[in-house]
């Protein structure tokens, strides 16, 4: 299959572009959008066929449901049983943008978006082109991120290519992805509300709204028991093994060195051999997968990575570089 890749400026984008990845996905195709976490894959939920081509593509294992896009609060509860206060307060704070509610899902969500689970992940995302590609597609879109599964999402249409070239119709070029990480996911079925998958959205701005929540991360991170599929250990890994450390790393890059291997620091200090990434985490997460693609790029033997404080503000980070140094069964 031809993929074909087409430009987009995020804020303005030319209907006529729009309108033909719409076409694609109205007849059942792939199309790479851009949105404000990373690139997603995209299908039509409605058509099952579609859906099943998101796994094929990703190699994505089947009991990893997916996160429905929509471009407005009324589709939002069009696909949901208990819209209820709760979800309306979030939805006011947080939509658009990179937060994902759980919620009991209406028959009329195929079950093989949600494997089987009689949830649904929903979110509005922020870029106004992918709100725009939703609204004129007329139907809610799969989209979970665009890579080969358990891979480095893309934050760029070009990291997109490099995993999927061939293997759906379309990759939208909107420019690299802000926010750089992937959304936070809370399921608002419990009470409290369990957070699902840390992200930019922090705890604390979702306590702030709706008071006490839930938070499982940081046991699965130690037991491997996940209360929600699709938690891998393994997930947003680069191939070249990963080794963090909870130090400048700069001691490990020098003995690894000694032992005659290639290796680069991924840090917060300007040394040689080194990528330093921001000390924020809002910075930290736009750049992160970026330099995770181009260190795996390098041919290296060894990454490490000097990881950030264990504080709440950057739990999503921690989250995603624990999981990416986990190493492959
Ligand atoms: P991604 O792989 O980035 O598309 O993330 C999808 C994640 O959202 C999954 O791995 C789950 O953690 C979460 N998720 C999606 N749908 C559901 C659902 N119906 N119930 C619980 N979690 C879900
Ligand atoms: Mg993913």
């Amino acid at each position: 299959m031809h993929t074909q890749l087409l430009k987009l400026d995020p804020d303005n984008p030319d209907l006529e572009v729009l309108h033909k990845a719409a076409l694609i996905l109205n007849q059942g195709g792939l199309v790479a959008i851009p949105t404000e976490t990373v690139y997603g894959l995209a299908a039509n939920i409605f058509d099952p066929s579609a859906v099943a081509k998101i796994y094929t593509a990703k190699g994505r294992p089947g009991n990893n449901p997916l996160i429905v896009h929509v471009y407005s609060v009324e589709q939002a509860k069009s696909l949901v049983l208990n819209w209820n206060d709760t979800a309306q307060k979030l939805a006011e704070a947080f939509w658009p943008g990179p937060f994902t509610m759980v919620l009991d899902k209406k028959d009329l969500v195929p079950d093989c978006v949600t494997a089987g689970a009689s949830s649904v992940a929903l979110r509005i995302p922020k870029l106004f082109v992918t709100r725009k590609l939703i609204e004129i597609a007329g139907v809610p879109l799969a989209a979970p991120s665009a890579n080969i599964s358990g891979a480095i999402s893309p934050t760029t249409a070009s990291h997109v290519l490099k995993d999927l070239d061939g293997r759906i119709e379309m990759i939208l070029d909107a420019g690299p992805a802000s926010g750089g990480i992937e959304s936070t996911v809370l399921d608002i079925r419990s009470n409290p509300p369990t957070l699902l998958r840390p992200g930019l959205v922090t705890v604390q701005m979702i306590e702030k709204i709706i008071g006490p929540i839930k938070q499982f991360q940081q046991q699965h991170l130690q037991s491997g028991a996940f209360p929600s599929p699709g938690m891998m250990a393994r997930h947003y890994a680069p191939k070249t093994p990963v080794i963090n450390v909870e130090n400048s790393g700069i001691e490990m890059l020098e003995k690894l060195k000694k032992e005659g291997l290639k290796v680069r620091l991924l840090g917060f200090h300007k040394i040689e051999d080194a990528i330093c990434l921001p000390e924020n985490p809002v910075g930290y997460a736009s750049a992160l997968y970026a330099a995770l693609h181009d260190l795996d790029a390098m041919g290296l033997d060894r990454i490490v990575i000097a990881l950030p404080p264990n504080t709440p503000q950057w739990l999503a980070i921690r989250d995603r570089l624990n999981r990416a140094a986990t190493p492959a069964d």
